[in-house]
């Protein structure tokens, strides 16, 4: 666990030469919701901020059986034949996978959580999205920071979940499997319109050709999408994968190298993280200031207001206005 006298200073330094237990240590320290764990976070994140390493984060989602474990594990293990070092971050807000789920991505990424050079670490277990996914960030930037080359970053394709992802994403891959044409009015246009990468899995043996008419589906109604001003001529683009044979990846590593390249030299790599540190800071503020509403000294406020609306003493929106005036003192 994180200990009573755990020296930040020294923990971040650890984590910056590379060390692999203080960085589960730091995760486990960003994951920890009691207060004074979150002071000593907070000021973990700031003492890393400085280290000037940018690892390239990637965000792929994909539903349940469509083959994210096997393509992380195979795509895993080609960047690191690339040179690449591979951190491997879940954001997993369903109970679904909980309890089995260290072991299940432990088993099912055997090869790549025994490489030199990979990390993996299961989804924070919260029951909130928004908690999973603003502790998954610190914990992908604390990766960074450990100088990993790629973090990859896996959701289910449920609810936000992905949105939540592709804000903390240079790169966002939508995995999906061969299916009929009528299958593919099943994937909602707000997760077609954040994916830079439609990869059409299992593109192998019986399933190959059903995979390459997918494909074609798909590329065709990306192009029906408005075009963004973050991508070069071609992106968003669908390719086929099969992460059983470990096919197609060079194909799809050249295309993310591509687009990452463009959109640095163009300047929308970094004016992405900036929207994207903005949004973050938004939400927490937000988070924190629900919490103060619920749990703190403002509670009290909350209840005595919320009676005096009840018995018909105060209109509600003069009373949410004398609440607001009171958190600000
Ligand atoms: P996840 O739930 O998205 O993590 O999916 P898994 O990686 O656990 O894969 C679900 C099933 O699909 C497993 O039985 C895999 O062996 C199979 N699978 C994954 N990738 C491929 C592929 O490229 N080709 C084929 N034929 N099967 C695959």
């Amino acid at each position: 666990g994180t200990g009573r006298d755990m020296n930040i200073t020294e923990l971040s330094e650890r984590i910056t030469r590379g060390d692999r237990r203080a960085l589960s240590r730091g995760i486990t320290l960003v994951e920890s919701s009691r207060d004074d764990h979150r002071a000593q976070a907070a000021e973990l994140l700031d003492l890393l901020r400085g280290s000037g390493r940018e690892a390239l984060r990637i965000g792929l989602s994909g539903t349940p059986g469509v083959g994210k474990s096997t393509f992380i594990e195979g795509f895993g293990m080609y960047l690191l034949d690339q040179g690449k070092s591979v951190a491997v971050l879940a954001v997993d807000p369903s109970s679904a996978r909980s309890g089995g789920s260290i072991l299940g991505d432990k088993t099912r990424m055997e090869r790549l959580s025994r490489a030199k050079g990979a990390f993996i670490r299961p989804s924070p277990s919260q029951s909130q999205l928004g908690g999973v996914a603003r502790r998954s960030r610190e914990a992908v930037a604390l990766c960074e920071a450990a100088g990993f080359d790629v973090v990859l970053i896996e959701t289910v394709g449920v609810g936000q979940s992905e949105t939540m992802v592709a804000e903390m994403a240079d790169l966002f891959l939508l995995l999906l499997a061969p299916a009929g044409g009528d299958e593919l009015q099943g994937v909602k246009r707000g997760i077609m319109e954040i994916a830079d990468l439609i990869l059409v899995n299992k593109a192998d043996g019986d399933l190959k050709s059903t995979a390459m008419r997918t494909c074609a589906d798909y590329a065709g109604a990306l192009r029906l999408l408005r075009k963004r001003a973050q991508d070069p001529e071609g992106f968003p683009k669908a390719m086929t994968v099969s992460a059983l044979e470990l096919a197609g990846f060079s194909e799809a590593w050249g295309e993310m190298c591509a687009l990452t390249q463009w959109r640095r030299e163009t300047g929308h790599f970094a004016a992405r993280r900036a929207e994207q540190a903005r949004y973050w800071f938004g939400e927490e503020v937000r988070h924190a200031l629900l919490a103060q509403l619920q749990n703190g000294p403002a509670r009290q406020d909350m209840a005595e207001l919320a009676e005096a609306v009840a018995a018909g003493d105060m209109a509600v929106s003069a009373a949410a206005r004398e609440m607001l005036s009171r958190l600000g003192r």
